[in-house]
C-alpha cells in the first residue's frame, strides 16, 4: 500500500519505535522525519490512449492537465454531448475526430484501437451505464468516485468488467498520494499503537442552485461528493470496515439545499473499537483528518487537497515529495492493466464506501443507529 522500498520500510519503523521507546519527540515537532523517498509507478514501452467521458470541471481543471504530465497515458479520446466542446478539445489536444464521441455513438469506442481506458467523468448517477457499457466495448475503465447510486450498481458494474475481462479502478486519488500513504501505514500497522479515534472534515462552500451536485437523482450531495473522503480516511486509517453509523444533517440555506442536505455529521465505529467522527459540507470550506492512538497521533492539513498535503505525528513532520495525483493514479493504472496485477483502488473498493454512504443516508432519514452487516 507504499512506495517505500521494504528495507526503507523497516528502517523507518525502526526509527519510529525506537524514538517512541526512548520518548523522544513526545510534545515537539521541532524536527523534520525523514523523507525515505517514494518511487514512481514503473515506466511503460508504450503509452496508453485514455479517453475522458465528461468534459467538466474535473475533466478540464485537472485530468486533461495530469494526462500531459503522465508517463503511460495520453489523452487519446473524447466523448461530450456539446459539439462545440469537442472542435475546442480536438484543437487544444490534437485530438482527431475518429477518438470523437457522443452519448448516442459512445458503444462505436469498441472498435477504436487508439482507446485502451475509458475514464467516466460524469455527474454519479451516470457512472454505472457508462462503466458497463465502456467494459462491453472491452475497454479498461476509471470511474470517478462516488462509484455509484447504491450497492447493486456497484455490483453490476464490477460483474461487467470481470465478464469482459477488462480492470476497474476508482478515482480515489489520495491513496496514491505518499503523504496519505504514510498516514495509512501508521495505522494499518499500529505504528502509534490501536487507532482510537480518527476525526476527518471534508468540504466547501457550493452556491450553485441548478447543479446536479445539489440534486438527489443525479447522487449530489456533500455526503456522495466530499463526504467519501472523510469516511475514506477513517477506514484506510484503520484498515477496517464500519459495523454502526450515526448521522445528523444541518441546513444554513434551505433556498439551494432543498433536496439534500448542506452539512452532515456522522459517527462509525469499527470492530476494534475505534471510531470516526466525521463531517462533510457544502456550506464551509473544511479540510482535515486528526488521529489519536493509543500511543500518540497523526494529523493532516490539508489532507484532500489536490496538492500540499501537510502532515505531522507525535514524532514529527512529514516530509514526502508533492506529485501529481491524477498523473501518478492514471500511470500506476495503466501499469496495473499492463502487466496485469490488481488494481490498487479496485471496483471493490468503491462499492465498500457506497455500502456505508447507504447506511448513513438510513441513519440521517431515521434518526436511529444503522447497523452494517455486509
Ligand atoms: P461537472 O458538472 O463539472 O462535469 C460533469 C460533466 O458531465 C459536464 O461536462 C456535463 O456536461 C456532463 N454531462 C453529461 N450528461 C450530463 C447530464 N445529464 N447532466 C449533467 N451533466 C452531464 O462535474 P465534475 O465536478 O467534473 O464531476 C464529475 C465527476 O468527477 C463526479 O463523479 C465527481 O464526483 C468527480 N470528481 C472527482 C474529483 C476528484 O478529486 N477525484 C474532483 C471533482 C469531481
Amino acid at each position: 500500500m507504499n512506495y517505500l522500498k521494504p528495507e526503507q520500510k523497516n528502517s523507518s519503523r525502526r526509527k519510529f519505535v525506537k524514538s517512541l521507546s526512548l520518548g523522544i519527540g513526545a510534545s515537539s515537532l521541532a524536527f523534520t522525519l525523514p523523507n525515505l523517498g517514494f518511487s514512481k509507478p514503473g515506466k511503460l514501452d508504450k503509452k496508453m490512449g485514455v479517453a475522458l467521458v465528461g468534459l467538466g470541471y474535473y475533466s478540464t481543471d485537472l485530468l486533461a492537465p495530469a494526462l500531459k504530465e503522465t508517463e503511460n497515458c495520453y489523452l487519446a479520446g473524447i466523448v461530450t454531448g456539446t459539439p462545440e466542446k469537442a472542435v475546442k478539445w480536438q484543437k487544444e489536444h490534437n485530438i482527431p475526430k475518429k477518438n470523437t464521441y457522443n452519448y448516442d455513438n459512445f458503444d462505436e469506442i469498441k472498435n477504436n484501437k487508439d482507446i485502451d481506458i475509458v475514464y467516466i467523468v460524469l455527474p454519479n448517477s451516470m457512472h454505472a451505464e457508462y462503466t458497463i457499457r465502456a467494459a462491453k466495448a472491452g475497454k479498461h475503465v476509471i470511474c470517478e468516485k462516488p462509484m455509484a447510486m447504491d450497492e447493486e450498481e456497484c455490483k453490476q458494474m464490477i460483474k461487467a468488467c470481470n465478464d469482459n475481462n477488462v480492470k476497474l479502478s476508482i478515482g480515489y486519488r489520495m491513496q496514491f498520494e505518499p503523504t496519505t500513504q504514510e498516514v495509512m501505514r501508521l495505522g494499518q500497522e499500529k505504528v502509534l499503537g490501536a487507532i482510537k479515534l480518527v476525526t476527518a472534515s471534508a468540504g466547501y462552500r457550493e452556491g450553485r442552485t441548478d447543479h446536479w451536485k445539489v440534486k438527489k437523482a443525479y447522487g449530489g450531495s456533500p455526503l456522495m461528493d466530499m463526504g467519501v473522503y472523510s469516511l475514506q480516511a477513517a477506514r484506510y486509517i484503520t484498515g477496517e470496515e464500519p459495523i454502526s453509523v450515526t448521522a445528523q444533517a444541518y441546513n444554513t440555506r434551505p433556498e439551494i439545499f432543498t433536496e439534500v442536505p448542506e452539512t452532515i455529521t456522522f459517527q462509525i465505529q469499527f470492530p476494534s473499537g475505534a471510531v470516526g467522527n466525521l463531517t462533510t459540507s457544502f456550506g464551509m470550506s473544511v479540510n482535515s483528518m486528526h488521529t489519536t492512538t493509543e500511543k500518540g497521533w497523526f494529523k493532516l492539513d490539508p489532507f484532500s487537497a489536490y496538492k500540499g498535503i501537510k502532515g505531522s505525528s507525535k514524532e514529527g513532520v512529514f516530509d514526502f515529495p508533492v506529485i501529481n495525483q491524477q498523473a501518478t493514479q492514471m500511470d500506476e493504472v495503466a501499469v496495473c492493466i499492463s502487466e496485469n496485477k490488481p488494481m490498487r483502488v479496485p471496483g471493490e473498493e468503491g462499492l465498500k464506501d457506497i455500502i456505508v454512504v447507504k447506511a448513513i443516508e438510513e441513519a440521517l432519514e431515521t434518526g436511529k443507529k444503522v447497523e452494517i452487516t455486509s
